[in-house]
């Protein structure tokens, strides 16, 4: 299979020439599609499948396309550690570096004054950890009133760092209508009852 069946814009494909990607792992070539159909997908993929781009080029084609220019962000990642957090958002400026589409990246233990002057601005693709999102949403540095996708990336690891009450929090900032992608290296009972609470009708990728 070629990255070309998914039909992404020139701009996408420039980046995975760049990256010297050629063909689709097994889990971009069902998720890819899926995604840019509008459905909520539950992967489950362990670091290192290519779970990233996964989800990082449909949602950056799906901004794309939508062409929005509000400040507020459209695609919210949730992120266990900061270290998952900046790689993911590595990968969002990597694949959308030809496309006008903003990012940030919020997580904890740094100064919160230089992550509001960078929502201030405007972000399309907000990348955090789930504690210190709560924080700018409580002091009003962020709206997620506008977010159109939800990725829950590691969601079992966060779970497992007890993320799951600030989770809970962060979902009832969001719109009720939105896409929600859910992924996880393991299906916990705990990861079923959150995707079952969480996703609409999804699309099980199982590896
Ligand atoms: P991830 O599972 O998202 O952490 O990705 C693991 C590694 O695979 C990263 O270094 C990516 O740059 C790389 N990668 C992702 N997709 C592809 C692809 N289609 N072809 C070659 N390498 C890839």
């Amino acid at each position: 299979m070629s990255f070309k069946t998914f039909n992404l814009s020139q701009a996408l494909q420039k980046a995975l020439t760049t990256q010297g990607y050629t063909s689709p792992t097994p889990i971009q070539e069902q998720a890819i599609p899926a995604i840019l159909a509008g459905r909520d997908v539950i992967g489950g993929a362990q670091t290192g499948t290519g779970k990233t781009a996964a989800f990082a080029l449909p949602v950056l084609q799906l901004l794309a396309d939508r062409n929005r220019r509000t400040p507020q962000p459209k695609a919210l990642v949730l992120a266990p550690t900061r270290e998952l957090a900046a790689q993911v958002h590595d990968s969002f400026k990597t694949y959308g570096k030809h496309l006008p589409l903003r990012s940030a990246c919020i997580f904890g233990g740094v100064g919160i004054n230089p992550q509001t002057n960078i929502l201030r601005r405007g972000v399309d693709i907000l990348v955090a950890c789930p504690g210190r999102l709560l924080d700018h949403a409580n002091q009003g540095t962020v709206d997620l009133s506008k977010v159109e996708v939800l990725v829950l990336d590691e969601a079992d690891r966060m779970l497992d760092m007890g993320f799951i009450h600030d989770i809970r929090r962060v979902l009832k900032l969001l719109p009720e209508n939105r896409q929600n992608l859910l992924f996880s290296a393991t299906y916990s009972p705990e990861i079923k009852q959150l995707s079952k609470s969480v996703l609409r009708n999804p699309q099980m990728i199982e590896l």
